[in-house]
């Protein structure tokens, strides 16, 4: 199990640094340290067998000084304040460094939704939603899905608080299905933009993308459109994993097969012509390009030095922890940071709750070309950046997300 309290330090401690790094005087320093407000809530659901069943809920904004909050909710086992609230700090310094009007959120519910049926998870996400309805809307916090959460859960969650209000608000949440006022491209688009930030990775180390062998952990929405993109560019996608475990073809996956088999089997255990591995052995393959894109902490002190791939693009939210990090970089390895590389799903969202707030759609080549615009303006700017100071990826992209969200405090001031 990750621990939590490690995540939220390692937030704290990658701030602290970059503000040192960045000069930011003591009082806004010590302002963006912590989050603006954080709501924990109870969340009493009937289940299937009629007895009632308390879980524990979260909505942490961290800060709106840009905007309204934006940020995921997810439904894991694992959900608690301090992962939230880590998770919520690094949504601020993801929109400010894309260049968006928003601050950083991230909710959730400790659960185990694969022992939850369909009527209790929407029983639960219609009394969570009405739990923290008073701190969400389109103009105060937005939320998204994150693990094990989909279009399904948006939609009851769009519903139910405007059923409260009295009218549709289709702008309250993001990634919600078509019909209801979602993007087009908005499903696709972490794992799309994970994809851009592997072609962009090698158009500056290798210079050609085909024949590269990529390996993924987790292949849910993120990993598995990733998969699919980079498989399509002439990739060799020769690992990916799952919570049960991982399959290895040297010679690349069957991609096409594999979505099939993981819409039949669910799990991508037990496909044809493969090997079967482990999650610790995916890392430790021999291969161009890792994409972590499953839970935190999994890229640590004990594997990074193990790790052969030149290239890692991190499409789960803070994979390697900062020891991993250090030993990266005397490695050698080019990491794309989280920030950056999944910072695909939060720009659809964007687009989402922009179509949502003028009732205007754009088409699917609109979107594409909107994200892949903004993805590779802000690839070439953290780049420049590492280049220009002699830094990884990760400060770089830190450094313009957080120096961003500082300049505006300075100039919004102190209330009162
Ligand atoms: P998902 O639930 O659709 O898929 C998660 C995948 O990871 C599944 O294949 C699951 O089996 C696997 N997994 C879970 N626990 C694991 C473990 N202990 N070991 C190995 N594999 C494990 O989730 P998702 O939406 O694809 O999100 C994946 C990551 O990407 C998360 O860290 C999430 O915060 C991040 N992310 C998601 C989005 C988005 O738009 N969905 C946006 C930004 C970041």
């Amino acid at each position: 199990m990750v621990n939590n309290d490690i995540l939220y330090e390692t937030a704290l401690r990658q701030f602290d640094a970059v503000a040192e790094i960045l000069h930011i005087e003591d009082g806004i320093r010590e302002r963006m340290r912590y989050p603006k407000r954080s709501l924990i809530v109870s969340v009493p659901v009937k289940m299937d067998n009629g007895k009632i069943k308390v879980f524990k809920g979260y909505r942490v904004q961290h800060d709106i000084t840009l905007g309204p909050s934006k940020g995921g909710i997810r439904y894991h086992p694992n959900v608690d304040l301090k992962e939230v609230s880590a998770l919520a700090m690094l949504m601020t310094w993801k929109c400010a460094l894309m260049g968006m009007p928003y601050g950083g959120a991230k909710g959730g519910v400790e659960c185990n939704p694969e022992e939850m049926s369909q009527d209790e998870l929407e029983r639960m996400t219609r009394r969570y939603t009405t739990e923290i309805v008073q701190v969400i809307g389109p103009d105060k916090d937005i939320p998204a899905p994150d693990l094990s959460t989909n279009t399904q859960t948006m939609a009851w969650m769009m519903d139910t608080y405007s059923m409260q209000q009295g009218n549709t608000v289709p702008g309250v949440v993001t990634g919600k299905p078509l019909l209801l006022g979602g993007s087009r491209g908005r499903a696709e688009g972490t794992g799309r933009g994970v994809a851009y930030m592997v072609m962009e990775a090698a158009r500056v180390l290798y210079k050609d993308l085909r024949g590269l062998r990529v390996a993924i952990q987790g292949v849910g929405n993120v990993g598995s459109v990733a998969a699919k993109l980079l498989n399509d560019q002439g990739c060799n996608i020769v690992a990916v994993s799952d919570v049960s475990g991982g399959v290895y073809n040297s010679k690349g996956l069957l991609i096409p097969y594999l979505l099939h088999h993981l819409r039949e089997s669910k799990h991508v255990a037990g496909m044809r012509d493969t090997d079967p591995i482990t999650n610790e052995e995916l890392f430790e393959l021999d291969c161009d390009v890792i994409i972590p894109a499953a839970i935190e902490g999994q890229i640590t002190e004990k594997n990074a030095d193990k790790i052969k791939a030149k290239v890692i693009v991190e499409g789960a939210n803070g994979p390697t922890t900062p020891e991993a990090d250090k030993i990266l970089q005397d490695n050698k390895v080019f990491l794309v940071p989280d920030i950056l590389a999944n910072a695909g799903g939060v720009t659809v969202s964007y687009f989402e709750w922009v179509q949502d707030i003028q009732y205007y759609f754009w088409s699917e080549e609109d979107i594409q070309r909107k994200l892949r615009g903004v993805m590779v303006d802000t690839f070439n700017k953290v780049y420049a950046l590492s280049n220009k100071r002699g830094i990884d990826m990760r400060t770089a992209g830190l450094m313009l997300g957080i120096g961003c969200v500082a300049e505006a405090k300075k100039m919004r001031g102190l209330y009162p």
